[in-house]
């Protein structure tokens, strides 16, 4: 069978037919099953839907020009689902049950891993799942885990464009100790602030910088890159840390810009629009050129407002691990 074209849906709103499930009960995790995509019933008490137990990941499969499907980085997105599990209280599927479960969704959906630009989107979700709306201020007792698998197409409906993103520094996205979760809470309070932003200025995301710090947007990390060097704020409890900036960050060294992570100002990014780039990263828009600033209601281009050359040359160096095409010097690929 030939592979798919990439679809041209919306990005998530198609899925492939199979995904894997386990449940967590009297303390331990079920053998984890494969089952067909589906509605699912839920008693209405179910403590999701009131105390927002929630967290989830976002990584993909790749198929390459070999026609060898890829998943990307399977071992980070294992290790940061842990994280967020412990943070909100929910029990910790483990990496190597979680990575299983991955696999085998990739490998029951293959037939529908896209042809590339397209790609599996893979979605690990852990939702508290106690009938019990006494539970407020207790963990769930009980849990589902699932990897959903959804065919996408490019991020961006028509095609790759420079983003215009607004500088916030009153609001934080989230609160510091939800920073490194990848949760729905943390996303369902950034919309408020996305989407008075984008009504009121046209902008496509929010770079929050609260009192000056620069963080990231919404779901996205933020870079600041020129020929030489590329920087972003180091590794602290404020926000996601993404592992395609770590991969950009990777590949950047390799091909030897300077990395600096360290705290970025908003003033340092104002006058960085000068003369640099500034791009953001996330598994899903994978890297993308930030081409305006609207910052205290002014618009500001940045490296002439198009997109830039060295994001467009790390964004290469990355799509071409994920087919296949580079060299896997990192060990970062896992062929299914
Ligand atoms: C998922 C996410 C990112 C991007 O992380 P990747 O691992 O690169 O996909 C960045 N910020 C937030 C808030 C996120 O939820």
């Amino acid at each position: 069978m030939t592979a798919p074209p990439p679809p041209t849906s919306p990005f998530g709103t198609v899925f492939a037919p199979k995904m894997t499930v386990s449940r967590w009960k009297d303390g331990a995790w079920s053998t984890p099953d494969l089952v067909d995509v589906g509605p699912m019933p839920f008693h209405p008490a179910t403590h999701v839907f009131h105390y927002g137990s929630a967290c989830f990941e976002g990584l993909k499969a790749h198929r390459g020009h070999d026609d060898v499907v890829r998943i990307f980085r399977l071992d980070r997105h294992a290790a940061r689902m842990q994280q967020s599990a412990d943070l909100l209280m929910l029990p910790q599927p483990g990496e190597a049950m979680l990575s299983q479960m991955v696999v085998d969704a990739v490998a029951a959906n293959k037939d529908h891993v896209p042809q590339a630009p397209g790609s599996l989107y893979l979605r690990p979700t852990l939702i508290g799942t106690e009938p019990n709306i006494g539970a407020a201020g207790t963990p769930s007792k009980e849990a589902l885990l699932y990897v959903l698998c959804s065919p996408v197409g490019d991020y961006f409906a028509g095609g790759v464009r420079p983003l215009k993103i607004a500088i916030e520094t009153e609001h934080p996205r989230t609160t510091p100790a939800f920073g490194r979760v990848k949760c729905g809470a943390n996303y369902v309070m950034a919309l408020g602030i996305t989407q008075r932003a984008k009504k009121a200025l046209g902008v496509d995301q929010v770079l929050f910088a609260p009192d000056g710090d620069v963080q990231e947007t919404g779901a996205s990390n933020f870079l600041l890159l020129d020929d030489t060097r590329i920087v972003t704020k180091a590794l602290d409890e404020s926000f996601l840390h993404g592992v395609t900036r770590d991969s950009i960050l990777t590949l950047a060294r390799d091909l030897g810009y300077t990395v600096e992570e360290r705290d970025v100002s908003v003033d340092e990014v104002i006058a960085w629009a000068a003369k640099g780039e500034a791009a953001l990263s996330g598994t899903a828009a994978v890297m993308s050129s930030v081409g305006t600033l609207v910052y205290r209601g002014e618009e500001i281009p940045v490296g002439g407002g198009g997109i830039g050359p060295n994001a467009t040359k790390l964004r290469q160096a990355l799509t071409a691990l994920h087919v296949g095409k580079a060299e896997d010097r990192h060990g970062w690929t896992r062929a299914v």
